[in-house]
């Protein structure tokens, strides 16, 4: 058990809400999260607006794995640097990551629809995938990487 006194710590204000205990498009964007994260109370200080100033050194501000629909434990393991946890929320950005390529791809190169995506990453990739999505929220996902696409290609 760990026994915190926060008025003894120096903390400092929360780098990826700025304060504002609530993760907004605006942090989402500057921290480049748009198509991994979705505006929700901060993770990274626990909705406080303050963090303590070790927290820096253990887990990156832009931490994609680390999001406040985690179960609490989770939340805990990812600041306590758990070997586990962080090699689980790393396998989980590289999944995203894949899909994220491979729908900008298709869309890119054959300019396929969401739909079309998905059908061919069942297909092809989703036995390699190590997390199991359905096909409606591989749909809505790549229809949300290829409107990002769009709006930077306009
Ligand atoms: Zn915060």
């Amino acid at each position: 058990m760990r026994i915190f006194n926060f008025r003894t710590r120096s903390t400092i204000k929360c780098p990826r809400c700025l304060g504002k205990r609530f993760v907004d498009w605006d942090d989402i964007r500057r921290l480049n999260r748009q198509l991994k994260w979705v505006p929700a109370p901060c993770a990274y200080c626990d909705a406080t607006g303050r963090v303590p100033k070790e927290i820096l050194s253990k887990v990156a501000v832009d931490c994609m794995y680390l999001t406040i629909d985690l179960p609490e434990s989770t939340i805990e393991k990812i600041k306590e640097g758990d070997p586990e946890t962080v090699e689980k929320g790393k396998q989980r950005e590289v999944f995203v990551d894949h899909l994220i390529a491979f729908a900008e791809h298709h869309f890119l190169t054959q300019n396929l629809d969401a739909e079309n995506i998905a059908n061919l990453y069942l297909n092809t990739e989703a036995e390699k995938a190590n997390f199991a999505v359905t096909k409606e929220e591989l749909i809505k996902y790549i229809q949300g990487v290829i409107d990002l696409k769009k709006s930077e290609l306009n």
